[in-house]
């Protein structure tokens, strides 16, 4: 058999009063989307344990069939994973953003989304000048790390000082949400300690000429230590590969034992290479057994707080995304998709929620439970609940057939 996983990242939402009290999957035309879930089975499932931060680490974690509470150590050490950057036992990795601050204000935890290339430059100018142990590393656009040697600071106490997520603080002032706790004098010294480098970098003038944001600070948060993971192989016995560009998600893969596939253009973001996903996920499911593609825009769009975009977002998921996988998978008899994201990111809010999201799972041996449309309340109706705490992968790579009894009480 052969499974695709196709995430569309916080698509799920919460009714808006503003558009009739309907959500953003209630809103947009996702016919293929609708036709898994009206041809599968269609129900609500929580990728976030009720007693876990809704973070897009959690969230992926329980979609990729890994129980969060034991495998969670913080979303940087995996994304320290996909960029092969080992940590020792003494070890702690942060997720370092870049970020734009001002006026007091956490006005872009993005740097108006600053392009690899050029946060590059900066983060190698500050892991030039570091007068302390700490490394950094660049990754994608906004989204770096930094790794703290134990020799540098006790490693339970950075991991036990409380660190805020800068995207849950978009327009709010940032100063009652640096780092508290054993480790906090530290952190935040070393986020001070970076914004002059920054401001005097040459990358952050042509920026500001630009009429762009400049990236004025470090944003320390989400570290931990390395985790432990069995592979995919020797949990399932299956091989795989994930195709996402997000650091976070490609590192769950990596300690899942899974081949990470590069996809040119592939930003993160509404203007993502959706077609070269697809061909890549297609190509890898000749010679692998399970395909995790993962596509973040719906997320970022929501952070944004733009209903439209996030409309947009979803819209172009289903159309580019869903509809040529589930025409690729029509063709063949063994093969079963399963939509979902993994978590609500609330355009209320602008940011992540916990509580129960939309599934769809189609193919081989899988029973339809009579849902016609791909939406929160659809799926609600539906009365498949795959509980709080259980997972749904390993149910989908089971052998034999699928239906609501199968994910009610496994
Ligand atoms: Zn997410």
């Amino acid at each position: 058999m052969k499974f695709l996983c196709l995430i569309g990242d916080g698509m799920a939402d919460f009714p808006l009063s503003e558009r009739g009290g309907r959500t953003p999957l209630q809103l947009a035309s996702t016919p293929a989307m609708d036709a898994l879930a009206s041809e599968g089975l269609c129900g609500l499932y929580w990728p976030i344990p009720e007693d876990l931060p809704p973070g897009s680490d959690i969230g992926n974690l329980s979609l990729f069939g890994y129980d969060p509470h034991e495998t969670f150590t913080g979303r940087a050490p995996l994304e320290a994973a996909n960029q092969g950057i080992a940590l020792g036992p003494g070890d702690v990795a942060f997720r370092c953003n870049l970020v734009t601050l001002q006026d007091g204000v956490m006005k872009s935890f993005t740097s108006d989304h600053i392009s690899s290339e050029e946060a590059a430059e900066l983060i190698r100018s500050l892991d030039g000048a570091c007068p302390r142990a700490c490394a950094f590393y660049p990754g994608v656009s906004y989204r770096h790390l930094a790794v703290i040697p134990g020799s540098e600071v006790k490693p339970d106490a950075l991991v036990e000082t409380a660190c805020t997520p800068p995207h849950d603080i978009s327009d709010q002032t940032y100063e009652p949400h640096l780092p508290t706790g054993p480790a906090g004098a530290y952190l935040r010294d070393l986020m001070e300690w970076s914004r002059p480098i920054l401001a005097a970098h040459p990358v952050n003038a042509a920026r500001i000429a630009a009429g762009q944001l400049p990236a004025t600070s470090i944003w320390m948060w989400g570290q931990g230590r390395a985790p432990r993971m069995a592979t995919y192989r020797d949990r399932f016995g299956v091989t795989g590969a994930v195709i996402s560009a997000v650091d976070l998600v490609k590192g769950i893969g990596v300690c899942a034992g899974l081949d990470v596939i590069k996809v040119p253009g592939a930003t993160g973001y509404i203007d993502t290479n959706y077609e070269g996903k697809v061909e890549a996920a297609l190509r890898a499911l000749e010679t692998v057994d399970f395909v995790y593609v993962h596509v973040e825009a719906p997320d970022e769009c929501a952070h944004e707080g733009i209903i439209d975009k996030k409309i947009q977002a979803i819209e172009d998921f289903d159309r580019r995304v869903v509809a040529p996988c589930l025409t690729a998978a029509r063709s063949h008899a063994d093969w079963r998709v399963l939509v979902a994201p993994d978590h609500v990111t609330a355009l209320g809010s602008r940011t992540h929620a916990g509580g129960p999201v939309p599934f769809a799972l189609w193919g081989c041996g899988v029973a339809s439970n009579g849902v016609s449309q791909y939406d929160e309340a659809s799926a609600a109706a539906g009365g498949l609940v795959v509980n709080p705490g259980h997972l749904l992968v390993p149910g989908m790579l089971g052998p034999g057939r699928l239906d609501a009894h199968t994910f009610r009480n496994p």
